[in-house]
């Protein structure tokens, strides 16, 4: 089994800092094609997200899975189906978890959960974290899109001097869609 596993926040929806409630959720344009795309292509869709508003009491936990639904009710309007499955930290950056983003722990539970060859997979994200984790979890590709905070992040890591290997993406694309086109070759 390969999955295309996606960072949600800036990279399938609008990132709107801390989405709290149902009606903030908007995919970003193209989104849904993509995974519906990857989807008739054979790719499982795991979404892999850091949380922390629920940490922080921003977001109560039992909104998320309401938002999730919103997601999927969006999805289904342009053709796409559920994902898979939502990986996600919970936690706030100071409770030092073993889960938040850029460990790789998210993608490899689901992995092993979902019985998923990550050599073949893919991980797509807005930040220089999502890349890290996808290449530490050993994805075949892990790409960043400029979409969300994607541009700033480019542009960060264009001035970062020697960069980790593990921060430096497999290509940069203008967004999910344009990813998922270059991956299925049209
Ligand atoms: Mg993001
Ligand atoms: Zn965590």
């Amino acid at each position: 089994m390969k999955a295309l596993f996606l960072d949600r926040d800036g990279t399938v929806n609008i990132d709107r800092v801390y989405i709290n409630d149902p009606r903030l959720m908007e995919l970003i344009p193209g989104a849904a094609e993509a995974i519906a795309l990857a989807q008739r292509a054979g790719y499982r869709i795991h979404i892999v997200t850091n949380q922390s508003g629920i940490g922080r009491g921003i977001i109560p936990p039992d909104v998320l899975p309401l938002i999730h639904r919103r997601m999927e009710e969006l999805l289904r309007l342009e053709g796409a189906e559920a994902p898979d499955s939502y990986e996600i930290c919970p936690h706030a950056p100071r409770e030092q978890c073993q889960c938040r983003k850029p460990l790789p722990k998210l993608i490899l539970d689901a992995a092993l959960r979902h019985g998923i060859d990550l050599s073949a997979s893919i991980m797509v994200g807005d930040k220089v974290t999502d890349v890290e984790c996808g290449k530490r979890a050993g994805c075949g590709k892990s790409y960043l899109v400029r979409t969300g905070a994607g541009s700033k992040e480019e542009a960060l890591l264009r001035f970062t001097q020697n960069p980790r290997a593990e921060m430096v993406p497999d290509g940069v694309f203008n967004d999910l869609l344009a990813v998922v086109q270059a991956e299925l070759g049209d």
